[in-house]
């Protein structure tokens, strides 16, 4: 069939196959232009199909050859529905790292569960013995655990937050005002983003004997700018992160070397939820592709890996977190961004914002509008 994006709101219900793995593609090219690594050799990916997950896997098997196996909650297609863009993502990296020489395999299953971990751990066991790396890149609505479900909001903590915005289904600029969650709100997110479930896979992984004992783990996060921070550091996502960071030192104490690393704000399935960020995003784009800085999940995710975290030596800031978000975060970006922020209203919106830019990836996150693909064909969902 014909596949079409259906975008409703900040979320498209169909992806394109042949898009998503032409896009899957370029990642994969634009490690095997970069240097190697000497990185580590067998990684678990716990959120593995999109986004910064994606990218860490890519960066992972093309920069430093290492064997894969990736954990992602992804529904395949049925009837004339599409399969979502990480199922289709994920059949592409496979198939590519296969032809590659590389070993790749994918749990579909809610990876918070103790059924999936336990799935997990065998198939590590059996394939590979031990993993010396793993990468929590896991961004979900919702957490089960027994009986109970856990949703995480995106509120603010203490007061309310007034703020532009942008409505992503007409791209009308507006005011929104943000209300403060409840004590039962941040702990149910804290549930889902903080670092629990983080720290029972490295549990779960060490009490099988499944983990070297020299491995690196990480998880990422964010901090930005003060314009996002009654919203994001400082909101209930960001009581979550700060979870993330107490659980990275208590499961670097426990043995195993445990980073945080602070991303760029990108565009994903996820961050595309966040009232504001979406127009933060926008402006930092126009900014730094102007300034020639911008970088994607992929550069990203390869910077970690060649520089941060597999270069001469990790590093770090003075709190212990590898900064990926340092371009992002340079003081004439964010001065730029903050001016453009201000004078920004619904009449200047094109000057000030990339928002050609911010589409552009989302719809790519998606397959669509990847060059070089065909969508006036029939493809095979
Ligand atoms: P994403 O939505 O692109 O990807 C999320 C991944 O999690 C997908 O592979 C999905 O299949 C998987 N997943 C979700 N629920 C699952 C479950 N129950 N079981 C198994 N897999 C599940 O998200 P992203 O934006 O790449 O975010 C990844 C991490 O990076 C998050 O911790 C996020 O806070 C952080 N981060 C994101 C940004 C940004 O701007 N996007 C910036 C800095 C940090």
């Amino acid at each position: 069939m014909k596949v079409t994006p259906k975008v409703r709101g900040f979320i498209c219900t169909t992806a394109h196959p042949t898009g998503c793995e032409a896009a899957v593609r370029k990642q994969i090219d634009y490690v095997k232009t970069q240097p190697k690594t000497e990185g580590p050799k067998k990684v678990l990916v716990i959120g593995s199909s999109m986004g910064y997950g994606l990218a860490s896997r890519i960066a992972a098997a093309y920069s430093c050859g290492a064997a894969t196996i990736g954990v992602m909650f992804d529904r395949p297609a049925s009837g004339n529905k599409t399969a979502t863009s990480g199922w289709y993502n994920t059949k592409a990296f496979e198939k590519f790292a296969v032809e590659d020489g590389l070993y790749a395999k994918t749990i579909n299953g809610d990876a918070y569960s103790d059924e999936c971990k336990k799935e997990v751990i065998e198939l590590i066991k059996s394939d590979l013995g031990k993993v010396d790396m793993v990468v929590y890149s896991l961004a979900a609505p919702r957490r089960a655990v027994g009986d109970t479900v856990y949703s995480s909001v995106l509120k603010t903590t203490g007061e309310s937050y007034t703020n532009k915005t942008i409505d992503l289904r007409n791209n009308c600029v507006s005011e929104i005002t943000i209300e403060p969650a409840t004590e039962e709100e941040i702990t149910a997110t804290v549930k889902v983003m903080g670092g629990e479930d983080w720290e029972a896979w490295i549990d779960a992984l060490k009490a099988a004997d499944a983990i070297e004992d020299g491995a690196v783990t990480v998880a990422y996060s964010y901090i930005g700018p003060k314009l996002t921070h009654p919203m994001y550091f400082e909101g209930s996502i960001g009581r979550a992160k700060a979870h993330l960071y107490e659980t990275a030192k208590k499961i670097t104490k426990d043995g195993i070397k445990a980073y945080i690393s602070v991303n760029k704000a990108l565009v994903t399935q996820s961050s595309a939820a966040i009232p504001i960020v979406p127009l933060y995003i926008s402006i930092l784009y126009k900014v730094m592709k102007a300034k020639g800085n911008h970088e994607g999940c992929i550069e990203q995710m390869y910077r970690l890996f060649n520089q941060k975290l597999y270069g001469e030596s990790v590093q770090t800031d003075e709190n212990g977190m590898i900064r990926l978000d340092d371009l992002e975060m340079q003081k004439d970006v964010q001065d730029e961004v903050t001016e453009l922020w201000n004078t920004l209203s619904q009449d200047n919106l094109k000057e000030c914002a990339d928002l050609d830019g911010y589409w552009e990836d989302f719809y790519a996150l998606f397959g669509f509008g990847i060059e070089g693909v065909d969508y006036e064909s029939d493809v095979d969902v």
